[in-house]
């Protein structure tokens, strides 16, 4: 089989390439490890940022999004039983959008089975060859056989663990991590949800309640990385989160039947280049954020469409220049992103190695950030619009 592009993986990254590179008349293939069922299944992020938004609903497949998702103006921090409440439309003119991710997946891979084009699931990917020629060769196992996939570009949009950035010449790539000594709890519960995304800084640790429907609340809390699932029965989670969300009278938290229960751990990680050859790198293969900043799914898009736009560059010009440009494009608001998210994460949990000092520091850039609208202002501005990019 022979394409144009060769996109690994099924995730936000790997399907929007593939929609964005469709408008510009580019073919591609997408193969993905999973089942149909359980990538439409898998519930991560659920935070779609303005540039997010735009771009699902440029692409005409928004229509779901704009019905079932949940305009969300506002997110609260509460510290010592305090609520600062950021005004987003109000200090940067627009909003954030509630919708899961696993529904963004839903559609998009909808749209291109509906539209006839290749997308192979429960394909994988066991090695790339030739990233450094003209005519690079993907190998992936599909039903117990080994097949082919030649093409001019590969784009690994694989994931943290997929095979993509391993098959980088040794030397090639730098990378940059943080590993954070704690982890979230994160459950889905059915229970109508408080009105705005609140995060909490408390003796406890840190706790978040957020959206994913009316009906529907998604809500998480600081645990030991250690941690288990099961270690945590439905009543030690609600009255966690009462305590922490400072909900003294339990009439704030409405709690409801827990339906799916998680640990996922904290880490920040970046790999530079996110290029070689002929093979570029996208969304999580290439930089890992904690999630307290709500960008990882938001990042894997801005990836995407400044690569869609680099490709058909290209395509149409036969010039190289702007897709050798395209890691040194990302990497500057990739950076920007990981910092905004390290300083959230940092504002707002506990931490073991904190001393009195530390935690007075943090309590007093809450105080702060209260009292400045400046303040508030650029936290608003960089999460509903830091991975907003040029198409
Ligand atoms: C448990 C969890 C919870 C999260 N929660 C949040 C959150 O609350 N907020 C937030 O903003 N972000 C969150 N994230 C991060 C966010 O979901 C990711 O940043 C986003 O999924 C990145 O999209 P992607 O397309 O780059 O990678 P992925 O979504 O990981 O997609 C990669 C795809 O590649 C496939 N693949 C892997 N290896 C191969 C192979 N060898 N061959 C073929 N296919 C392969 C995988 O099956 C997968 O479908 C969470 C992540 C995790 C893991």
């Amino acid at each position: 089989m022979k394409t144009q592009v060769a996109i690994i993986g099924a995730g936000p990254a790997g399907l929007f390439l593939a929609h964005l590179l469709k408008r510009q008349g580019i073919e591609s293939v997408v193969l993905e490890l999973r089942s149909r069922e359980y990538a439409e299944g898998r519930v991560r992020a659920g935070v779609l940022e303005a540039g997010t938004i735009d771009t699902l609903n440029n692409l005409g497949l928004g229509e779901r999004m704009m019905r079932e998702g949940l305009v969300d103006n506002g997110l609260d921090m509460r510290f010592n039983g305090r609520t600062i409440h950021l005004d987003l439309p109000g200090l940067t003119g627009r909003s954030v959008r509630i919708y899961g991710q696993q529904e963004v997946v839903r559609d998009l891979i909808g749209a291109r089975v509906n539209e006839g084009d290749p997308l192979i699931f429960e394909a994988e990917v066991v090695r790339i060859e030739g990233i450094e020629t003209s005519a690079p060769r993907v190998h992936y196992k599909q039903g117990g056989e080994m097949k082919v996939l030649e093409c001019a570009f590969v784009a690994g949009c694989d994931g943290f663990h997929g095979v993509s950035r391993a098959s980088m010449p040794e030397g090639v790539i730098t990378t940059y991590t943080r590993a954070y000594n704690f982890a979230w709890l994160g459950v889905l519960a059915k229970a109508a949800p408080m009105s705005d995304m609140t995060y909490v800084n408390h003796d406890n640790g840190f706790a978040l309640c957020s959206r994913r429907s009316a009906s529907i609340s998604r809500l998480y809390l600081q645990v030991p990385p250690s941690d288990r699932p099961e270690n945590w029965t439905d009543a030690r989670i609600w009255d966690e989160l009462h305590t922490r969300m400072f909900d003294d009278g339990r009439t704030e938290i409405q709690e409801g039947e827990i339906f799916q229960r998680d640990i996922a751990q904290l880490r920040a990680f970046i790999a530079s280049p996110m290029q070689h050859g002929n093979l570029f790198l996208a969304g999580d293969a290439v930089h890992i954020v904690p999630p307290t900043g709500a960008k990882g799914l938001n990042m894997a898009v801005a990836d995407a469409r400044i690569l869609a736009r680099s490709m058909a560059a290209y395509f149409s010009s036969n010039s190289r220049a702007e897709l050798d440009r395209y890691s040194a494009e990302c990497m500057a608001r990739v950076w920007k992103t990981i910092r905004f998210s390290a300083y959230m994460t940092g504002l707002l949990h506990r931490f073991d190695e904190h001393s009195p000092f530390d935690r007075g520091m943090q309590l007093t850039e809450l105080d702060f950030i209260s009292q400045s609208e400046a303040a508030q202002r650029a936290i608003a501005e960089q999460y509903v619009k830091l991975s907003d990019v040029a198409d």
